[in-house]
Order: structure tokens, then C-alpha cells, then sequence
């Protein structure tokens, strides 16, 4: 049995849409331009539910994806719209109380822990907090395994920061890169065959990948389906679908992938 994929959400650190805005992906209340901030569910072999970043709408999407228990976490970074839902992890702890593992670069630890500090020092609050375990990411590429499944993962840029990608098997999932480096290419080139990956907008951006960018890296790694998450408003789902290349599509909040053996 090969994995399953739901895509929590596809959307920049705004969401879509946007607040304030008028433009007619905003406004227009199309289902698939509705964009929650970016987030996967994966489910191995065995069945556990492994969630990629916790952003602002988390509660909302483990009720959507039907996660009523989660003992596996893991941060690409620390931006705000990857882990400000990290604070919905009590309720699932306090259901459960099974200690959950978050995964995340050692450079991170010291930053969630400061974000969050209540959920891993004693405040003298009287409501009890979860059980936090974090567990170090490999420096700059290893592997590790989460749920019965073996990752490997490479720290890559992301502007002044970077993030962790990762692949489980023939599945891979990079969000918010600028670029990767030849030993990714190397690596993974020929070993996907989808591939869930960030694509802002078509317009440059400095930080991140742009959907053409993004394309280009499919090609590189010879991806059989690749998928664009992470998408800005000025991508309207009907309008940029129709001008995708074969073989890549755009992801939409709820979306869910079977990734066969
Ligand atoms: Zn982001
Ligand atoms: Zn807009
Ligand atoms: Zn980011």
C-alpha cells in the first residue's frame, strides 16, 4: 500500500482570501480559491497520520482531514503562517494524553520554545499543558524515521531563512524554498513520482519559488505528478489550471493523493 496525501492547505502566509482585498479571486467565493495557510497530512503503510506544519487554521484542518489523534509533527520553519496552530496540539494531547513528537531543525528548538514557551515550562498554570517531545531534524541532509516510515530530508533556503523538504518513498514535499541545491537533484532525480511543492505566483519573489520555477524543478527530478501549494491570490484556480503542463496541477484545500506503490 503506497501513501495518502491530504492537502490541509495551499495557501501563502495571507490565506486566501485575503483580508481586505478586492481582487476577483478574493471576492469571487470559488470553492478552490478558498486557500487555508499550507499544511499535508501522510499517512504511511501503517496508517498513522503524520501532519507537515501546524499554521494559523490547523484546528480547523484536522477536523476537515478527520485527525482525531496525532502523535507526529513535523516544522518545515517557523514562519508565522507554519506553526501559530501549534497551540491547538493540547487539544489533541488532552484527549489522547500520548506524548507527541514535533520534528524540526535544531536551529528552531530554541525559537518554538520561546514562541510557545508555556507549553514546555512549568507557568504555574493550574489547565495542565501536553506533552511535547522534540525531536532534531538531521543539520543539513539525513534521513529519519516517523510512523514506520523512513524520511529524507535536505535544508534548503528560503530568503534570509531556511526550510526542510522531505521524501517518504516515491512521495516528496517542499514548501516554501527559493531554490535547491545539485545534491537534491542528485538525490531524489528519478525516485519521485508525485511531488507536492510551493509556487507563490508567476512573478519573481525572493524568497520563494515562482510556479514556472517550481515547473522546472519537476522536470529536473523527473516527477511523474507534481502539485503547486502555497499559492498567492493572484492565482485563480480555473484560470492557471487550464495553463498547466502536463503531469502538474494545482493543489486545492481538501484535495486528496493516492501515491501508488
Ligand atoms: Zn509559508
Ligand atoms: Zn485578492
Ligand atoms: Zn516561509
Amino acid at each position: 500500500m503506497g501513501y495518502l496525501v491530504k492537502i490541509m492547505g495551499c495557501g501563502t502566509s495571507t490565506g486566501v482570501p485575503v483580508l481586505g482585498c478586492s481582487c476577483s479571486v478574493c471576492k469571487g467565493g470559488h470553492a478552490k480559491n478558498q486557500r487555508w495557510r499550507t499544511s499535508i497530512a501522510i499517512w504511511g503503510p501503517q496508517g498513522i497520520p503524520v501532519v507537515i506544519d501546524t499554521g494559523p487554521e490547523f484546528r480547523l484542518q484536522a477536523l476537515r482531514a478527520g485527525i482525531s489523534s496525532l502523535q507526529h509533527v513535523i516544522y518545515s520553519h517557523l514562519h508565522a503562517d507554519h506553526c501559530h496552530g501549534f497551540d491547538d496540539l493540547r487539544g489533541l494531547y488532552f484527549n489522547s494524553q500520548k506524548k507527541i513528537e514535533c520534528w524540526l531543525h535544531p536551529e528552531y528548538e530554541k525559537e518554538l520554545k520561546l514562541r510557545f514557551h508555556y507549553a514546555f515550562e512549568d507557568t504555574g498554570y493550574l489547565g495542565g499543558r501536553p506533552d511535547i517531545v522534540l525531536r532534531s531534524l538531521p543539520e543539513h541532509h539525513g534521513f529519519f524515521e516517523i510512523a514506520g516510515m523512513n524520511a529524507e530530508t535536505f535544508f534548503v533556503p528560503h530568503g534570509n531563512a531556511k526550510t526542510n523538504i522531505f521524501r517518504f518513498g516515491n512521495f516528496a514535499y517542499a514548501t516554501d524554498f527559493k531554490t535547491v541545491g545539485d545534491d537534491v537533484i542528485k538525490a531524489w532525480k528519478g525516485k519521485i513520482h508525485t511531488m507536492v511543492a510551493s509556487g507563490l505566483r508567476w512573478k519573481d519573489h525572493k524568497t520563494h519559488s515562482t510556479i514556472s520555477e517550481t515547473i522546472e524543478l519537476f522536470k529536473k527530478l523527473d516527477v511523474e505528478r507534481g502539485i503547486i501549494t502555497h499559492m498567492n491570490h493572484e492565482i485563480d484556480y480555473n484560470i492557471e489550471s487550464a495553463k498547466m503542463p502536463s503531469g502538474v496541477e494545482l493543489a486545492f484545500d481538501g484535495m486528496e493523493i493516492s501515491i501508488p506503490d
